[in-house]
């Protein structure tokens, strides 16, 4: 080699594939990561970096990237996928998405991890932390709004929050409700398929996980008491929930930057029925800077919208869970 020519070091990069993921990860591992992430973001310890979300034009596709920092954790690097609406069709999931880990010291490429079964994990460890941290202990009747493929991880991560005695469920495609009553029974709780408005009136702790682009929860057909995790919108225009629903409420989230653009709360944003200030991140609780719940008349509604850094710190789990049991595969890059 040249003198002064820079040396070439081995960079062993770490490859979880999509397979490996289900036999690594725990819902617990999930929830342990994302809770950690969301108290990391709160202590100004984690940012994440502004989303890219595109239509590309193509196979109806949304394609884009989520990507952020976490200095404690030195969780440093982006997920990059998005929604294939066809793909079902192909015996495929119509969410795809593979996450990227860099050193942080370095900027080197450090692992290539599936990123699929991460994201329906992640996201319900989301709600699950909402649920932890802010519905009342005595909550009985879990509802669920959608039953398409996320449903299943909301309901099994909800359920080991609380007691719950009964699932009460709802879809827009009454045909898809069997995915919600097999993972109830799996779940050893009784499954009952309700209209919305039933919905609201018996639920405790409301999960709403649907691509819906219009208001379907009411605001007054949550009963006092509730707490309600809208974790289905994450894109400018969809909804779920009446935006007078979120006035009503004590308003919790992952980050509010993507709250009141892309989460659920950018329509009561828009039509000022709140403001950006009644906003609290669930960072703050988990870290006990804010009370969370106060009284069980408080209807809690937790948004979330979804960051990059639940998805880097799921990801940097199972690396370590890989390589700890050595099943991990290595190649120099
Ligand atoms: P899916 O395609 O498997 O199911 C879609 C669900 O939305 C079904 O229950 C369907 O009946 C319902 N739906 C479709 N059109 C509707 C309408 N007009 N009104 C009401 N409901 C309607 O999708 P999925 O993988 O279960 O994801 C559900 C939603 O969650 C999507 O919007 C997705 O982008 C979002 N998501 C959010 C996060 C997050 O971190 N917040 C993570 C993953 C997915």
């Amino acid at each position: 080699m040249a003198d002064g020519a820079p040396k070439l070091e081995a960079n062993l990069v770490t490859i979880v594939p999509e397979a490996e993921i289900a036999g690594l990860m725990t819902p617990q591992d999930a929830y342990d990561a994302v809770e950690a992430t969301f108290a990391a973001m709160n202590s100004g310890a984690a940012y994440n970096f502004p989303v890219i979300r595109e239509a590309i034009g193509h196979a109806d596709a949304l394609y884009g990237f989520k990507s952020g920092f976490d200095k404690d954790g030195l969780s440093l690097g982006l997920k990059s996928g998005g929604y294939w609406p066809g793909n079902e069709n192909r015996g495929l999931t119509n969410h795809q998405s593979t996450v990227v880990l860099f050193d942080a010291d370095t900027g080197r490429v450090k692992a290539l991890v599936g990123g699929n079964l991460l994201t329906a994990l992640r996201t319900a460890a989301a709600s699950a932390v909402s649920i932890n941290h802010l519905a009342r202990k005595d909550a009985k009747v879990l509802g669920m709004i959608g039953a398409g493929h996320q449903s299943a991880f909301q309901m099994r991560a909800a359920a080991t929050q609380r007691d719950f005695e009964k699932v009460v469920g709802w879809n827009f495609h009454p045909e898809m409700i069997g995915r919600l009553e097999e993972t109830a029974r799996d779940l050893g709780l009784p499954f009952e398929q309700v209209s919305l408005e039933e919905l609201g009136a018996q639920s405790d702790v409301i999960i709403s996980i649907t691509s819906s682009h219009q208001a379907g929860l009411m605001a007054d057909w949550a009963k006092p008491g509730t707490h309600i995790a809208c974790m289905g919108t994450d894109t400018k225009g969809k909804q779920e929930v009446d935006p007078a629903l979120l006035a009503k409420a004590t308003v919790f989230t992952d980050e509010i930057a993507q709250s009141i653009t892309i989460g659920e709360a950018q329509h009561a944003i828009a039509s000022g029925l709140i403001n950006e200030t009644d906003i609290t991140e669930i960072g703050a609780v988990i870290n006990g800077a804010h009370p969370g719940r106060q009284n069980d008349q408080e209807i809690t509604l937790f948004d979330g919208t979804g960051v990059g850094l639940q998805d880097l710190a799921v990801a940097s789990k199972v690396v370590e869970l890989a390589l700890e049991r050595g099943v991990a595969t290595q190649v120099n890059f």
